[in-house]
Order: structure tokens, then C-alpha cells, then sequence
């Protein structure tokens, strides 16, 4: 695509408009060329035929075949970048001035029944060391986060079946009697309809459940067969229904991602205008079928959180622990692309280490809650202030 095509396709955005998606891609690739930060292994077209075959789908065309990974940056990439990096800046300046709002996160439990073939704490990993955090344990991250200045706490765990619904309903209530002036925010996958009803009448705000990516195809080289698309699609639906305010995302240079696949992502991010979004590269986990893959390319990350901002100019955009963990800087340069949220970890500190859904996963340092004072420094250093705030979705 040449420079001035992607200088309409920027004007587009900056009036959060969609464009055309052939000129989505076209640009993506014209500011991020690569996809992953390393080579794809040779097993990869072999492993994809597999999982293709597994979930019945070897007819189908093939759409990613074997990505070829290094494409070479230019300068021209560079420069869009800061226009599209700017423009997404002043977008979030408008909604937010320059307020960071921060979520305490607190990992409840280890213990998944799924198995994401990404995923670190999946159910076939028997070397995890498992932890299940007790209703007690979660009132006490709650209350050590408020005295911190947390006024969200998003309880995050595997699909474990120890918290039904009454007893994730219990401690929503325990949590919104103590602390009335706080929001909660659930992430703790697929459950029935019913059962998020029951969450948001105990009191649940905000739930988080990543769509991972738009295209089926795709979908299902990342999960194995008993996880469907459809049912991912469709309890995002039912939470927007049941009230929450909904947070959607997906990885960036997940296997077999193609740059249409990230134009499928945004259509629907569009489409669907959920009130949160969480955008992170993909990291492998070394007891995963994904042990060999690549991660995430960085910048074509930030890329991505930048045209959501554009899109979906009011979003609670994370700038998540996986930019952090992919590259040092990366929870700034995520705020500089448009991010207006951090989840520091609040989670105790045993738990945290188990917690790994991907390899030297952050947990530490200004990742760690107790450290807020140093995270609050960083932040300013590149303009912005962290507040003492639930940090609701508020519409246009
Ligand atoms: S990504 Fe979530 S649902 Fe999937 S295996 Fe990991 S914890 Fe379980």
C-alpha cells in the first residue's frame, strides 16, 4: 500500500470509521510488517493440518497456510506508526485526559478444566502447580487493595468448578457489602447463561472474557475441539444482554494469525462494541503444543491498540502484562498507543508465580500491586497520572 493510501486509510480511522477490509489489512501490514518475533518452526504446517483434521475442518481452505514470519520493517512503517500512535493518543486525551485507571487483579485459582493450547495453566498441563485462593484469602486481596487505592477488583481464574455459582455469588456479594464504592470485574470463562445472570444480580459490573480471534478457522487451531467458536461468541452475547459491561481481545501473532485475522478481529470488536478490550502478543508457555512458536510481534500489538482506540474511542483498553512482558517498556508504550487501564497484581504472592499462562508471565516489580508508588512514577514519566477511581465505561 503506498503512503498516501494509508494517510486516507489514518484519516478513516481518526474519524472511527471502518475501513474497507482489504485497506485494514493492506495498512496493518504497511505499519507492522512482521507478524511474530522470530521464526515459525518447522512443524508448524504439519500441526496445523492436525488440528484442521482433529476439528473435521480438512476441506477448508487453508487461509493462513504457513505464515512467513519476517517481514522487514522500513521506515515507512516507523513514521505511520507515530502518526497512528498520535492520533490514538489525542483520542484517548479527549475520553480521559491523561488518567490511567488501575484494577487490583486477583488470580483465584490455577485450576481449568479447558485446554487452550496456548495456555500455560490449561488442564493437560500436569507439571502446573495448582492453587485455588479461599473466599477468605480474596477478601483479604480485596481489602489490602483498597487501602492501596484499588476501586476495581477483577477476580480471575481457570474454568474450576469449585466456584459455582453460589459460591462465586457469595463472595461478589462479600466483596460489594465491604467495599459499596467499588466495581467488580469477573474473568473466569464459558458458564451458563443462568449463571451470569446470577453473578450480575449478586452484584458483578464488569465481566472479561476474551474472544481470542473472529475467524472459526482460526479458532480452532488455537483450541481443541470440545471449545467452539460459536459458544465463545455466544456467551459474549449473553453478558452483554445480562448488563455487564463486556470486555472482549485476542492476542496478537498467535499461531497461524494472518493480518486477515486481525481484520476479523476488528470488524467484530466493531461490530460488537464491547465496553472493555484486552490486546496482548502472544507468549509461548513451554508446556504447550505452542512451546516452539514465536511470540507476538510488539509493535504490530500497539498497532492494534491504537486503531481500537480509534474505533472505539470510549473502550477501557488495558495495557496489558503481556506488553509488559514482552518488551520492558511495554506497559508505557501501550498508554502512548492509546491504553488507558493497568491491572497491577494483587493476587498473594505464591499465587502469583503459579499464575503463569505464558512464560516469565510478569508478576513482580511495578506489575506487583504493593508496588503501586513505583508504577505511579513510571506513569507520570510519560505524562500520564493514576487515579483513585472505579473507572466505569462511560459512553460518547
Ligand atoms: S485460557 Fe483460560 S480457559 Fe483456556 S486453558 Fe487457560 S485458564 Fe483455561
Amino acid at each position: 500500500m503506498d503512503e498516501q493510501r494509508c494517510h486516507e486509510v489514518l484519516d478513516l480511522l481518526n474519524e472511527g470509521r471502518l475501513p474497507e477490509a482489504e485497506e485494514l489489512s493492506a495498512f496493518i501490514d504497511a505499519c507492522a510488517p512482521s507478524s511474530f518475533s522470530g521464526p515459525v518452526p518447522e512443524q508448524a504446517c504439519a500441526l496445523e493440518a492436525r488440528y484442521l483434521a482433529e476439528a473435521g475442518l480438512e476441506g477448508e481452505e487453508l487461509k493462513t497456510a504457513c505464515p512467513s514470519p519476517e517481514e522487514q520493517e522500513t521506515e515507512t512503517a516507523a513514521s505511520l506508526r507515530e502518526v497512528l500512535f498520535a492520533m490514538a493518543r489525542s483520542r484517548a486525551q479527549e475520553h480521559f485526559g491523561n488518567r490511567i485507571y488501575i484494577r487490583g487483579l486477583i488470580e483465584i485459582s490455577n485450576i481449568c478444566r479447558q485446554n487452550c493450547r496456548y495456555c500455560g495453566i490449561r488442564a493437560a498441563n500436569a507439571q502446573a502447580q495448582r492453587y485455588r485462593l479461599s473466599p477468605e484469602q480474596i477478601l483479604e486481596c480485596c481489602e489490602h487493595g483498597y487501602g492501596l487505592g484499588f476501586r476495581t477488583f477483577v477476580l480471575q481464574g481457570g474454568e474450576d468448578g469449585w466456584f459455582t455459582d453460589e459460591r462465586l455469588a457469595g463472595i461478589v456479594g462479600g466483596i460489594k457489602a465491604s467495599w459499596p464504592d467499588c466495581a467488580v470485574t469477573l474473568s473466569v470463562g464459558e458458564r451458563a447463561v443462568s449463571s451470569y445472570r446470577l453473578l450480575r444480580r449478586a452484584g458483578a459490573d464488569r465481566f472479561l472474557l476474551r474472544h481470542e480471534t473472529a475467524d472459526p478457522v482460526h479458532y480452532a487451531k488455537l483450541h481443541p475441539t470440545g471449545q467452539s467458536w460459536r459458544r465463545r461468541m455466544d456467551c459474549l452475547q449473553a453478558l452483554k444482554d445480562c448488563g455487564y459491561q463486556t470486555g472482549a481481545g485476542f492476542m496478537v501473532g498467535s499461531p497461524w494469525q494472518t493480518t486477515d485475522c486481525l481484520v476479523e478481529d476488528v470488524r467484530f470488536l466493531y461490530r460488537f462494541q464491547p465496553e472493555m478490550v484486552g490486546i496482548g502478543p502472544f507468549i509461548p508457555h513451554a508446556q504447550t503444543p505452542f512451546a516452539q512458536f514465536p511470540s507476538g510481534n510488539v509493535e504490530r500489538t500497539l498497532v492494534m491498540v491504537a486503531i481500537t482506540r480509534l474505533l472505539l474511542p470510549a473502550a477501557m483498553l488495558p495495557s496489558t502484562t503481556a506488553l509488559g512482558t514482552a518488551a520492558g517498556d511495554g506497559r508505557e508504550r501501550g498508554i502512548l498507543a492509546g491504553a488507558n487501564v493497568l491491572m497491577p497484581n494483587l493476587s498473594p504472592k505464591e499465587a502469583r508465580s503459579r499464575y503463569r499462562l505464558y512464560d516469565n508471565k510478569l508478576s513482580e516489580g511495578a506489575e506487583c500491586a504493593d508496588n503501586l508508588a513505583e508504577l505511579r512514577e513510571r506513569i507520570q514519566a510519560v505524562g500520564h497520572e493514576i487515579v483513585v477511581d472505579r473507572g466505569d465505561y462511560r459512553p460518547r
